[in-house]
């Protein structure tokens, strides 16, 4: 049986890039960047007034100069005045300095009268204040942003300053999630005592949305192999990525890795050395498209969509890999089998600035109501049992 790591490693090789398209900077949020964005100006592209007021001379306040006559009114937005000897010009934030001057004094520390602008008694203006210098944030042709990138709202600061009204981003993968059992019954719908919630679909789907992957349309299909068989091949045509629940293990109406060997997708592995989420199937179809075969129970659906489906998401949209996170757990946990456990955690933050996972108990990994409020879960290695209150373990928010 292969470790959660080889598991992992087979999934990212297996995943084929997706293409590029260029979305409206407006969409581009939470997109993955495929393109450079360089800076189409200096920034500030002129010596940027960073406060209402007035600009002068600084040499004319060295000189003893106090009072000066307002010359003209520029706002931000105007063409820079040129500044006469002696005057001052009332200015705006983000005006572009005028000629000549070389010192801004905030409308709180001036009178204005009759034209005159007087400044405040004793105060001291410095040469240079409140001018955010031309370039000092980056040089016109500056490489701002790289593919790879998850844009987040600054960067789509970034991309419009860089004058970029569309983006190349990573196409969305088209996502099927099919959820298989007989005994499910969607919310909404009449359900008999011996039948069962379906929770595991519009649970993936959350997941998928949360990590920006909004294509992900959902089907219910019963056990039986022609339904199966027809339904999952029309849409292996239709999606880049599969994600089925239920059916994968060792009961008498699993067929789903039957039927989907059936349809040529090659089985790439079958179960893996963890807890929960075990029976986990992963295989390739013609064409390279990923099929992910979940097992029912909804912790080990949940918990297998995040721990493989949403990094192999992740790198067919070219995104760089983030550096795994740690925390360090709050109480003792014991775990005996020779398995991988992932064990569900809420975590909390010390006084000493510490993350720290408190485990939170489920009674089987049926029990996805345990799963409410916890807020991803960590990873408690193969080869150990005991894991004492403070060991650091790797962690995963969902
Ligand atoms: P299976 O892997 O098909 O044997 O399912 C294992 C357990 O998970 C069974 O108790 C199923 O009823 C339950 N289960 C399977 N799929 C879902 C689902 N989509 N929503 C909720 N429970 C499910
Ligand atoms: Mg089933």
């Amino acid at each position: 049986m292969l470790t959660t790591a080889e598991a992992l490693d087979r999934i990212l090789a297996a995943m084929p890039e997706l293409p590029p398209e260029a979305v409206d900077l407006t969409l581009a949020a939470g997109r993955v960047l495929r393109q450079t964005v360089v800076a189409e100006r200096d920034q500030p592209p002129f010596d940027r007034v960073m406060m209402d007021g007035i600009a002068i001379s600084h040499a004319d306040f060295a000189g003893g100069q106090r009072q000066f006559d307002i010359q003209c009114t520029q706002m931000a937005g105007d063409a820079a005045a040129e500044l006469m000897p002696g005057h001052c010009i009332e200015i705006m934030t983000g005006a572009s300095l005028p000629a000549n001057a070389d010192c801004i004094v905030p409308v709180e520390r001036i009178a204005t009268n009759d034209g005159v602008a007087t400044l405040e008694a004793a105060y001291e203006p410095r040469a240079q204040q409140f001018i955010h210098p031309r370039a000092s944030d980056h040089a016109a042709g500056s490489h701002l942003l790289g593919p790879g990138k998850r844009i987040a709202p600054a960067d789509v600061a970034v991309i419009a300053s860089a004058g970029l009204a569309s983006v190349e981003v990573s196409r969305l993968p088209v996502i099927r999630v099919i959820s298989t059992g007989n005994e499910l019954i969607a919310a909404g719908a009449p359900i008999k005592p011996h039948q069962i919630r379906l929770s595991n679909g519009p649970a993936i789907q959350t997941l998928l949305l949360q990590h920006g992957y909004s294509d992900c349309a959902h089907d219910h299909l019963v056990d039986e192999r022609d339904v199966l068989r027809e339904r999952i091949a029309g849409h292996l045509r239709e999606a880049d990525v599969l994600i089925l629940s239920g059916g994968v293990s060792m009961g008498k109406a699993d067929y789903v890795p039957e039927v989907l060997a059936e349809l040529g997708v090659r089985v790439n592995f079958h179960r893996i050395s963890q807890r929960p989420g075990k029976p986990m199937w992963f295989g390739t179809a013609p064409g390279g498209k990923a099929v992910f075969a979940l097992p029912g129970n909804p912790v080990s659906a949940l918990v297998c969509c995040r721990q493989y489906v949403i990094p192999a998401l992740s790198k067919a949209s070219a995104a760089h890999t983030r550096p795994p996170e740690f925390a360090a757990l709050t109480s003792d946990v014991t775990f005996e089998p020779a398995l991988t456990c992932f064990q569900p955690v809420r975590l909390v933050s010390s006084s000493a600035g510490e993350v720290l996972a408190m485990p939170v108990k489920t009674n089987t990994s049926g029990d996805f109501t345990a799963l409410s409020g916890t807020d991803g879960y960590v990873e408690l290695a193969l080869d150990e049992s005991q894991f004492p209150a403070g060991t650091p373990v790797l962690l995963y928010r969902w």
